[in-house]
């Protein structure tokens, strides 16, 4: 194939394009940003796990202190009833005696119980500040999440506002190269996945680093100007300018 030497060099304008394409489209797939949302997805399910479990921590002792509560009250009501037959005087003596030892038996039992009460008030102490501790767990991670999903959301942005000026600028350079050039290049930009053309610069294929030397070097010496160039290596186009060092 044979194409002006100017023509040549604007797949080079070409290439620049599509290797900022090709850069940006890998910066898109892997943006720090889309890991630290997922990570922080991950943190706001756990809190939110565990604002669950402490709320029903909460709810199970809250349930457990309100029964309690109605024990401690129905032996206090007992005592108080025993306490008043004993001091109306209308009771025998073997019914003293016995409302005495059930006095004694019911006191036992309050303080059992106030002791439970005592133990239980003080886990459903610790429950609610777990509880409290989650909760702001959680506060955090949603704000976390908020903004790392900004952050996501502004580079992406960033990288389509880009991909969207590098892709004007890549039509209007292929707009001036001659069709069969540029369908020339645009295949072997499929095969190579970056791009289909490159400089060669100091006698080097700038697309693969390989250096020409013998027969391919003597060719591209010989060659015309207007002569498209093959690299050997990689297959893309050889662009000669002055740099080539032929
Ligand atoms: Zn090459």
């Amino acid at each position: 194939m044979k194409a002006d030497p100017t023509e040549q060099q604007r797949l080079l304008d070409l290439a620049a394009e599509d290797v900022a394409l090709t850069q940006l489209a890998h910066r898109r797939r892997n943006l720090p940003e889309v890991a630290a949302v997922e990570a922080a997805e991950e943190a706001e399910q756990t809190y939110a796990a565990e604002v669950i479990r402490t709320e029903t921590a909460v709810r199970d002792l809250g349930r457990e202190v309100t029964r309690l509560e109605s024990d401690v009250e129905t032996v206090r009501q007992r005592e108080d009833k025993d306490q008043r037959l004993l001091d109306s005087g209308s009771v025998n003596a073997k019914q003293m005696t016995d409302l005495q030892h059930e006095l004694d038996s019911l006191k036992r039992r309050q303080g059992d119980l106030e002791d439970q009460e005592l133990e239980l008030m003080q886990r459903l102490e610790d429950a609610e500040k777990a509880q409290a501790e989650a909760q702001q767990g959680l506060e955090k991670a949603k704000a976390d999440l908020e903004r790392v999903q900004q952050a996501r959301g502004d580079a992406v942005a960033d990288i389509a506002d880009q991909m969207t000026r590098h892709e004007a600028a890549r039509a209007d350079v292929a707009g001036v190269v001659p069709p069969p050039l540029l369908s020339l290049y645009d295949r072997i930009r499929t095969q190579t996945g970056t791009t289909g053309a490159a400089l060669l610069k100091a006698r080097r294929c700038e697309g693969c680093r390989i250096e020409l030397f013998g027969k391919e070097l003597a060719a591209a010496r010989n060659a015309a100007p207007d002569e498209v160039l093959r690299c050997d290596n990689c297959g893309r186009i050889l662009v000669r300018t002055a740099e080539s060092g032929l």
